[in-house]
C-alpha cells in the first residue's frame, strides 16, 4: 500500500494503462446504459493498494502518473473499456424496487488477474448515471475509506470480497450533512452480477435470463458448463456460495446491515460496505444500521435472510428449470430448504477449527460445545473477536476465572467439557494444548476494524490527518499476529460508544 505519492510525475513505463475487456457490456448490453464520469478538477490519490494493482498486471507506477490517477477518477478510459452504469432491480428492506442501477458507480470493463480470472474493475463516486434519481452520483472521502479498509480486512480474514484498489479525492466538494471532500473508489470484483440482475432480467425478457445464466457461469461457475439443467445447478451453486460466506460473516461477528438483493453477488462475494459492522458484544439481535429500523438484517438474521434473498433468484430461473411450473417450484424448493442446514454446516465446520477442533465439525459433542459457546457470550455479551483468542490463552495456562465467559454458570462445565473434546483429540499435554493454542490464534483474529477505531480514523482523515487510517489499514490486513504496540487495536470501544453506533448507508 501507498498513500498521497510525491512524485506523481514519473515517466510512463512501457506498460503503461491496463487493457480491459467490455465483456458485459457487449452481451448483456440491455442491462447496463453507456454513462461517463464528472470530470474530476483536481484528482489526488489518497491510498493506493500496490500489491493488488500488481496481481492485476497494472503498473502501479503508470497508476501513479497523471494518466493513472484521471483513470482511478473515471477520467481516462484505457483501451477495451466501455463505461456502464450497470442496471439492476431489487428488494430492498422486503420491497420490490423495479428499478435500480448503478446511481453513482461505472463499470470499467474487465481486467484478467495473475491467474487468468476475469474481474471487474468499477468505480464509486463518478457521478450521476442515468439510474441515479434523486441522488447527486457522488461519494464522500470518508465512506469511501470505510469501504476500502473494510473490504480488505476482510480479504484477510479469507471472506470472499471485492477489494478495494484505490481511493481518490476528486477536489469537488459534496454536500451532505456538512460539504465533505468528494472522493472515488477503484474496486475490483469476481463480477457486479446480482440477484437484483437477474431481477430485472426477468421482467425484461427471457432471453437476457439466458444469457446471464450462461455469463454466470463462464464466470463463476465454469464446471457447470455442461450441466443437464444449468439453471438449477447455477441455483444451487450460489447458495453454496452464500451459505458458506454467511457462516463465515457469522463466525467473524460482522453484520453486513443491507443484505437486499441488489447486494447480494452470484460470485458468492461480499460487497457494499456502507452500513457493516463488526460486533463487539456478542448479541444476535445486533444492528447498526440507522435505517435497518425493524431488525430485519440483524446478526442473527442473516442466515434466514440469505434463504429469503435465494428465493428472489430462484424465481427468477423457474422457467429455465423445468417447462413445467410445478416440477420447477419444487426442484427449486428443495435447494431453497437445505439452505439453513448448509449455513448450519459450515458454521460448525468453522467453529470446530475456532475451537481448535478441526477434524471433529461433525462430531455431535463439538457442535454442542459450539452452540453453548456463542450462547455464553450472548449471555455476558462477551467481545465476540476477544472471546477466541482468550480462549486460546486459557489453553497455555491464563487463568480461567478471568474471561469474560467466566461470569455465567455454565463455564466450568464448558470448559471442562472443551478440554475433553481437546483431550480425546490427542491434545493431553501441556505442550500438545500450547500447539492446539497456536492453531486457534491462526485463524482467530485479534485485530478487526473495531468501529470505534473506524471512525477515528476517518474522523482524522476528513481533517486531512491520514495517519490513523493507515495505521489501521496495517493492522486490520494482518490481523492474526499480536504485536504490543497495537495493543489497543483489540480493545473493545467504551459501553457508552456501542451503545449509540449507528452506520449509514450510501454517504
Ligand atoms: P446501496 O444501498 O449503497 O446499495 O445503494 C442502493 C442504490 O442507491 C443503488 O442503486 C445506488 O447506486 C444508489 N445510490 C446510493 N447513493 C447514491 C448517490 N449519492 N447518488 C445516486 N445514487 C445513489
Ligand atoms: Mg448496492
Amino acid at each position: 500500500m501507498s498513500v498521497k505519492t510525491p512524485s506523481r510525475d514519473v515517466a510512463e513505463s512501457p506498460d503503461g494503462p491496463p487493457k480491459l475487456s467490455s465483456t458485459f457490456a457487449e452481451r448483456l448490453t440491455a442491462l447496463g446504459a453507456e454513462s461517463k464520469a464528472n470530470t474530476a478538477p483536481s484528482p489526488e490519490p489518497v491510498v493506493l493498494n500496490d500489491e493488488l494493482a500488481e496481481q492485476l498486471g497494472i503498473d502501479i507506477e503508470w497508476l501513479k502518473s497523471d494518466d493513472g490517477v484521471a483513470f482511478l477518477a473515471g477520467n481516462y478510459t484505457p483501451e477495451g473499456s466501455t463505461p456502464i452504469a450497470m442496471a439492476y432491480a431489487g428488494h430492498q428492506f422486503g420491497g420490490f424496487s423495479p428499478l435500480l442501477g448503478d446511481g453513482r458507480a461505472l463499470l470499467l470493463g474487465e481486467i484478467s488477474n495473475d491467474e487468468g480470472e476475469l474481474l471487474d474493475l468499477h468505480l464509486k463516486g463518478t457521478g450521476r448515471t442515468p439510474f441515479s434519481r434523486g441522488g447527486d452520483g457522488n461519494a464522500t472521502l470518508p465512506a469511501m475509506l470505510r469501504e476500502y479498509v473494510m473490504a480488505e480486512a476482510m480479504h484477510a480474514l479469507s471472506v470472499p470480497t471485492s477489494r478495494a484498489l484505490a481511493v481518490v479525492t476528486t477536489g469537488a466538494d459534496v454536500r451532505r450533512e456538512l460539504l465533505e471532500p468528494g472522493a472515488v473508489l477503484a474496486r475490483v470484483a469476481k463480477s457486479h452480477i446480482r440477484v437484483g440482475t437477474f431481477e430485472l432480467a426477468a421482467r425484461r425478457d427471457p432471453e437476457l435470463v439466458r444469457e446471464l445464466i450462461d455469463v454466470s457461469i463462464e464466470r463463476h461457475y465454469p464446471q457447470l458448463a455442461d450441466a443437464d439443467v444449468p439453471a438449477l445447478e447455477l441455483l444451487k451453486a450460489v447458495a453454496d456460495a452464500q451459505a458458506s460466506l454467511i457462516a463465515r460473516w457469522m463466525v467473524l461477528g460482522f453484520v453486513h446491515g443491507v443484505m437486499n438483493t441488489d447486494n447480494v453477488l452470484i460470485s458468492g462475494e461480499t460487497i457494499d460496505y456502507g452500513p457493516c459492522a463488526f460486533l463487539e458484544a456478542h448479541d444476535p439481535a445486533a444492528v447498526f444500521s440507522s435505517i435497518d429500523r425493524n431488525g430485519r438484517y440483524s446478526y442473527g438474521n442473516q442466515p434466514l435472510i440469505g434463504q429469503w434473498n435465494l428465493a428472489r433468484l430462484a424465481e427468477t430461473l423457474l422457467t429455465f428449470i423445468d417447462d413445467d411450473p410445478d416440477v420447477a417450484v419444487e426442484m427449486a424448493t428443495d435447494v431453497l430448504k437445505s439452505f439453513p442446514d448448509q449455513v448450519r454446516e459450515h458454521w460448525y465446520e468453522e467453529m470446530a477449527q475456532k475451537l481448535g477442533l478441526r477434524d471433529r465439525a461433525e462430531d455431535p459433542a463439538v457442535q454442542a460445545l459450539s452452540e453453548n459457546l456463542v450462547e455464553m457470550m450472548s449471555r455476558v455479551a462477551a467481545d465476540h473477536t476477544g472471546t477466541f483468542r482468550a480462549l486460546a490463552d486459557v489453553l497455555r495456562g491464563a487463568d480461567s476465572d478471568s474471561i469474560d465467559l467466566s461470569s455465567d454458570e455454565a463455564w466450568p462445565q464448558w470448559h471442562q467439557r472443551w478440554l475433553d473434546a481437546l483431550e480425546s483429540s490427542g491434545a493431553n499435554s501441556e505442550s500438545a494444548l500450547d500447539d492446539v493454542a497456536d492453531a486457534m490464534d491462526a485463524i482467530n483474529p485479534l485485530y478487526i476494524p473495531r468501529n470505534h477505531l473506524v471512525e477515528e480514523a476517518l474522523e482524522a482523515a476528513r481533517r486531512g490527518d491520514l495517519e490513523p487510517f493507515v495505521r489501521l489499514l496495517e493492522v486490520t490486513t494482518t490481523p492474526f499476529d499480536r504485536d504490543e504496540s497495537r495493543d489497543h487495536f483489540a480493545e473493545p470501544a467504551s459501553a457508552s460508544f456501542n451503545e449509540g453506533y449507528q452506520t449509514f448507508c450510501g454517504t
